[in-house]
C-alpha cells in the first residue's frame, strides 16, 4: 500500500454518455481533493468563451454528437493534466474514448513519470441511459448536471452549486443521443480490452441510487480513499 506522503490518485472514468461519469467523477474528485477533468466540459467551455476562434470551429461537431479530433482533444485535456493542481492526482472523465487516445494518454503521462492508478468502468443498460440523458440539465459554468424528474435543482432552471442558468445540452436530444451511444459502442470494446489487459480496469454496476454507486466506487478504489489496491 502507498504511504500517505506518496499518495497519488490518477483515475479515469469510463462509461457511455449518461452513465454518471460527471456526477460520480465530481464527487470522487472532491472526496480526494484532486481536479475533476472532463473533456466534454472543457470543450463546451471553449465554445462558450471563444465562439469565433479557430479552435471552436474544430469543436463544433459536438452539437451533432460526433467526436472531436484526437489532436484537438489531446491538446485541451493534456493542458489541464499539466496544471500544478493535477500534481497529486486527477479524475479524468470522457477521455480517453478509444484505444488510440488511451495510448496517447499513457505516453503523455510517462513524459513526467506519471501513470494511471485505475480505470473505473461504469456498467449500465441502454434503457436507463436514454431515460437519464433525455431529461438532463447541465450547468455550462461549473459542469454540474441535474435531471428534470430524478434530480431537479432546488430553484427551477438555476444551478444549486454556482447560480448559473441551466440548459439542456444540444446533444441530449434523441438523434444525437443515438449517435453518441453508437460511437461509444464501436470504440469502447478495444478500449476496455486495452485496460483489462493492463490489469487496471475496475467495473462497477452503475444502476441504482447515487450514494449506493459512490460506495461501490470507494470500495474498488480503497474504501478509505487512501489506496488503490
Ligand atoms: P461528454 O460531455 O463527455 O458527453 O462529451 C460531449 C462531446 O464532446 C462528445 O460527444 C464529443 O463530441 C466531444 N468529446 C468529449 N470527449 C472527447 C474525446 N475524448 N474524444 C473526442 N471527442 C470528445
Amino acid at each position: 500500500m502507498l504511504s500517505e506522503s506518496r499518495l497519488v490518485r490518477r483515475v479515469v472514468f469510463l462509461g457511455p454518455p449518461g452513465a454518471g461519469k460527471g456526477t460520480q467523477g465530481t464527487r470522487l474528485a472532491s472526496f480526494w481533493s484532486v481536479p475533476h477533468i472532463a473533456s466534454g466540459d472543457l470543450l463546451r467551455r471553449i465554445l462558450q468563451n471563444e465562439p469565433t476562434s479557430e479552435l471552436s470551429h474544430s469543436i463544433r461537431v459536438i452539437a451533432k454528437g460526433n467526436l472531436v479530433s484526437d489532436e484537438i482533444v489531446a491538446q485541451v485535456v493534456f493542458g489541464a493534466l499539466d496544471q500544478p493542481e493535477a500534481g497529486n492526482g486527477f479524475v479524468l472523465d470522457g477521455y480517453p474514448r478509444s484505444a488510440a487516445q488511451a495510448q496517447d494518454l499513457d505516453r503523455h503521462l510517462a513524459h513526467d513519470g506519471r501513470e494511471l492508478d485505475a480505470i473505473i468502468g461504469l456498467v449500465i443498460g441502454e434503457d436507463a441511459l436514454v431515460a437519464r440523458l433525455s431529461g438532463r440539465l447541465t450547468c455550462m459554468n461549473c459542469g454540474a448536471s441535474y435531471h428534470v424528474v430524478n434530480d431537479p435543482p432546488r430553484r427551477a432552471g438555476i444551478c444549486d452549486r454556482c447560480g448559473n442558468m441551466l440548459t439542456m445540452r444540444e446533444d441530449d436530444q434523441p438523434g444525437p443521443i443515438r449517435t453518441r451511444l453508437k460511437l461509444y459502442g464501436e470504440r469502447v470494446e478495444p478500449l476496455l480490452r486495452f485496460y483489462r489487459e493492463g490489469g487496471l480496469l475496475r467495473e462497477i454496476d452503475a444502476e441504482g441510487g447515487e450514494d449506493e454507486i459512490f460506495q461501490r466506487i470507494l470500495a474498488v478504489t480503497g474504501s478509505s480513499g487512501k489506496s488503490l489496491v
